[in-house]
């Protein structure tokens, strides 16, 4: 069934799950023990995220240097194969512009389909590691508007074979001059095609009501879903800003310090702010809550324990 759907047709409130792909090496096993003690709450579908290849440079005896590319990860497309075997529900893979000829995407949207995987989420990915600004990969997209205008192109181009889920930013993305650009350019993907979008993660739920009227306020009229973490580690409180481009409130990094690198201490304070920002959003009428995971399980659950059982 195409994401778009539910949120038509659902009579209550839903959440849906992100996992990374594991490293390669490993078997499913690691991916199902993440998420068999979330199936019980009913996620209607899970987001795979894609990796863009890396790659290290080896001196050749002459003293030149060669490229090779380093895949780390088991590919998007054979987790969601796996999953939708294990789980019989909804996949999401994610598609990155990044890295990729538009003959790639196309290859991969004809695995799709031939795996009976309607749904995708649309991105343009990041810069290489070392690389300030994100380049185009020549034959590739520029932006995931252009993305999302292949993909609902894509086959005999009656624009039915996937529904398109597009990111957004309660917090502007880093590269956009303002938040009002930032919010024209979501806008361009969703003229382009886009059904839905899952925002980045936030910790103040006012940065994301603001967001959706915003949103609103500029003609956006698609769902906008939540993209919701809990904060876990003390680590997460410089890299999640640094990495996300998010702030976390000065309300909760003062908890965190009150419990003095008290590791356990810390995880129950991110579960705790995670379960009220659930329960005021769903308060304030959200269609679903999409819950990156990030491999861990136990405060997950316990969200889901509290807000949609
Ligand atoms: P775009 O929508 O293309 O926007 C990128 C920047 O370009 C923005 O600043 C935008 O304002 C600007 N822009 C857009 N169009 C124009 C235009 N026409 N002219 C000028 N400027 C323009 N990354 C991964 O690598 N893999 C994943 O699996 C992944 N999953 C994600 C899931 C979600 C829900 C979210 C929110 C992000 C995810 N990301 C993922 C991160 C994402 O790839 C990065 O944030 C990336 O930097 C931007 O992607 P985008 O699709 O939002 O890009």
């Amino acid at each position: 069934m195409k994401i778009s759907q539910y949120f038509k047709t659902s009579s209550k409130p839903f959440p849906s799950l992100e996992i990374v792909p594991p490293l390669s090496g490993v078997t499913r096993e690691s991916i199902n023990s993440v998420l068999d003690p979330l199936m019980e709450f009913s996620p209607k579908y899970i987001n795979v995220t894609t990796h863009r290849d890396e790659f290290t440079y080896e001196r050749l005896p002459e003293g030149t240097f060669a490229r090779k590319v380093v895949r780390s990860r088991v590919s998007t497309v054979a987790v969601c194969a796996s999953i939708q075997e294990r789980y019989k529900v909804e996949v999401v893979p994610h598609i990155i512009c990044a890295g990729n000829e538009a003959y790639e995407i196309e290859s991969t949207l004809y695995d799709l389909k031939y795996l009976g995987i309607r749904n995708v989420m649309a991105l343009r990915g990041d810069s290489l590691v070392g690389e300030k600004r994100f380049t185009p990969t020549p034959g590739g997209y520029t932006y995931a508007s252009e993305l999302v205008r292949a993909i609902r192109s894509f086959g005999n181009g009656d624009g039915e074979d996937f529904c398109i889920g597009v990111g957004g930013y309660p917090e502007k993305h880093f590269e956009a001059a303002n938040l009002e650009d930032d919010i024209l350019h979501m806008k361009a993907k969703v003229e382009s095609g886009a059904d839905y979008i899952i925002t980045q993660m936030f910790f103040d739920n006012k940065v994301f009501y603001d967001f959706v009227a915003k949103c609103r306020a500029a003609g956006i009229t698609v769902p906008i879903i939540p993209g919701i973490k809990p904060l876990s580690t003390l680590r997460q409180v410089r890299f999640l800003p640094e990495s996300f481009s998010i702030d976390i409130p000065r309300e909760l990094t003062s908890q965190i310090e009150e419990a003095k690198e008290d590791k356990q201490a810390i995880y129950e304070i991110g579960t705790l702010w995670c379960i009220a920002q659930c329960k005021d959003l769903l308060s304030h009428g959200v269609p679903a809550i999409h819950f990156y995971t990030m491999s861990r399980t136990d405060n997950i659950r316990k969200v889901l324990e509290e807000c949609f059982r």
